[in-house]
């Protein structure tokens, strides 16, 4: 039961002086859109309707006997260094002393991933993969590097995409992209402890035009493969909470947790938000909004004053689902192993297992990322109990690891299944299926401001999925707001420049 609508708040600020915003979401990107518009003068509030800050970057902590115990990253895990905007906001935030190596898939040539004879560790894989690989193509007289490079380019694709998605882009190694990699020296290339395996980032570097030859579906899913296997990405010492919440503690403006807004509504000069209190609903008029919510949250709402074009962005805009399942260990037993860190690609509905650096007391264990999958996969284990799919997980990875069935080896499970959180419906935006000008298409609408109400987020920016583009489309949402100016006084301002392609 709700009670009646109650006005808890009207319009404020006369023009010339500091806008009053209304940031909906104390994600990164809204912490960043409320810290921007600060540093440009206008006051600011957030609206979060968790009961915590951080949104798609959730830092799990395990308790600990003596002191603090071991944490996993149940959201964003991991910061590709070509990421600048982010990185220099970890810098302005003073956080360059939590800078750390993050190790990456494959990183270490004792992990370990999948072929038709079973597990292979990284180093052994050579081979078989090049075996694996050759099969499928008709007769040919490549060179040894030539396979051994589109087989590894193969695996790495097949561990970072969704399974329907790599059954697809399987067949876009294409006897072009063959032919091409085969005139190239690859033996600068070649990397791993015995130069089994091949450097792709380094490759696509120097030889760019190599992706010209890459079909369009391969090509954007490129970019993805690259950021997530390069050898320069970072972590943050004590999780990657430490980022929203530093960035918290410098807005002066009020964030409230436990206020989430159930309708919106954009009228001439106002935007009136609804927002759940407890049992009751109540009403807030402000003068501009910036919305910062996943689109599949949005359109569960209520909203009023939204024009056809945006509203048809906000219901077919796609987002993939990812589930992560963490085990607080009694100990590292992988170290045990010869595995030092890193990830192992583990297939099955499980996809990828991370070995996250064991820095605390020994006494507190250490933490496997036993999960991370998306696509199907990610809904195949979220849509399960927790028990049964813990059971699930165990039973695949213990195929590999087979440690984890010795008594008291898991102390604890952590999850969570971003396609079914109330708070987002969706781990992240994904366009690889379109070309270019249809993804910039998409990001513009998603962008457009309605009237007063603004919107930012990862959906909204040219790098979705990560922080990286979440912070990009905070920066622009904070600068439209810097020059928009509200119906009445626009006749005056026709010189100024507008940055905003919105209806208003
Ligand atoms: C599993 C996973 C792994 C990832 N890995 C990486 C990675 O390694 N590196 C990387 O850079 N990025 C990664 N990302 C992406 C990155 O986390 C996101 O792009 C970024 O955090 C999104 O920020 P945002 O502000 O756009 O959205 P969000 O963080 O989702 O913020 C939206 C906020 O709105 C709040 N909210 C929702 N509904 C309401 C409501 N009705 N009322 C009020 N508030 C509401 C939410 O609680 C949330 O706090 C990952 C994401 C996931 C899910």
């Amino acid at each position: 039961m709700t009670a009646p609508s109650q006005e808890i708040d009207g319009p404020d600020g006369a023009d010339g002086e500091p806008k009053k915003v209304t940031v909906i979401g104390a994600g990164i990107s809204g912490l960043l859109a409320a810290y921007e518009l600060e540093r440009l003068g206008h006051r600011v509030e957030v609206i979060e309707g968790s009961p915590d800050i951080g949104g798609r970057i959730h830092t799990h902590r395990f308790p600990g006997g003596s002191g603090p115990g071991p944490f996993a990253e149940l959201g964003a895990m991991r910061i590709p260094a070509a990421h600048r905007l982010t990185m220099r906001y970890i810098d302005e935030l003073g956080l360059q002393d939590q800078v750390r190596e993050f190790r990456t898939l494959f990183s270490d040539d004792a992990a370990y991933l999948p072929s038709s004879t079973g597990y292979l560790r990284v180093r052994d894989a050579r081979d078989t993969l090049v075996k694996e690989f050759a099969a499928g193509l008709p007769n040919h007289d490549f060179r040894d590097n030539t396979l051994m490079f589109c087989a590894w380019l193969d695996a790495s694709i097949r561990a970072i995409a969704p399974r329907q998605f790599y059954d697809g882009l399987h067949g876009e190694i294409s006897m072009e992209l063959l032919n091409l990699v085969d005139r190239i020296d690859l033996t600068p290339y070649r990397s791993g402890s015995s130069g089994n395996q091949v450097d792709l980032h380094a490759f696509f570097a120097d030889q760019p035009q190599v992706r010209s030859f890459c079909p369009p579906r391969l090509d954007r899913f490129l970019d993805d493969v690259l950021d997530e296997t390069s050898s320069s990405i970072v972590r943050l010492r004590d999780g990657m909470d430490v980022l929203p919440r530093r960035l918290a503690s410098r807005i002066r403006g009020k964030i409230s947790t436990g206020q989430e807004v159930v309708g919106i509504d954009v009228r001439d000069d106002t935007v009136v938000l609804r927002i759940r209190q407890g049992v009751r609903i109540l009403t807030k008029v402000c003068d501009y909004v910036v919305c910062t919510l996943p689109f599949t949250v949005l359109r569960r709402m209520q909203l009023s004053g939204f024009d056809e074009d945006k509203l048809d962005i906000v219901r077919r805009t796609k987002y993939w689902p990812a589930t992560k399942v963490a085990f607080h260990c009694r100990e590292p037993f992988w170290e045990k192993d010869g595995i030092s860190g890193g990830a192992s690609f583990t297939g099955g509905h499980v996809r990828q297992t991370y070995y996250p650096p064991a820095e605390g007391d020994p006494a507190n264990g250490a933490v496997l990322l036993a999960s991370y999958s998306i696509g199907p996969d990610a809904d195949a284990l979220g849509h399960l109990g927790e028990a049964e799919r813990n059971a699930v997980i165990i039973r695949e990875l213990s195929a590999m690891h087979p440690e984890l069935r010795r008594p008291g080896m898991i102390l604890e499970v952590a999850g969570r299944a971003w396609g079914s959180h109330r708070w987002s419906w969706g781990a992240a935006t994904v366009r690889w299926d379109q070309e270019a000008a249809l993804r910039e298409a998409e990001r513009q609408e998603a962008a457009r401001p309605q009237r007063g109400l603004f919107f930012a987020g990862e959906h909204c920016s040219s790098k979705p999925a990560w922080i990286e583009g979440a912070i990009e489309s905070a920066i622009e949402a904070a600068h439209e707001i810097e020059w928009y100016e509200p119906r009445e006084s626009r006749v005056f301002a026709a010189s100024r420049p507008s940055r905003s392609n919105g209806s208003a």
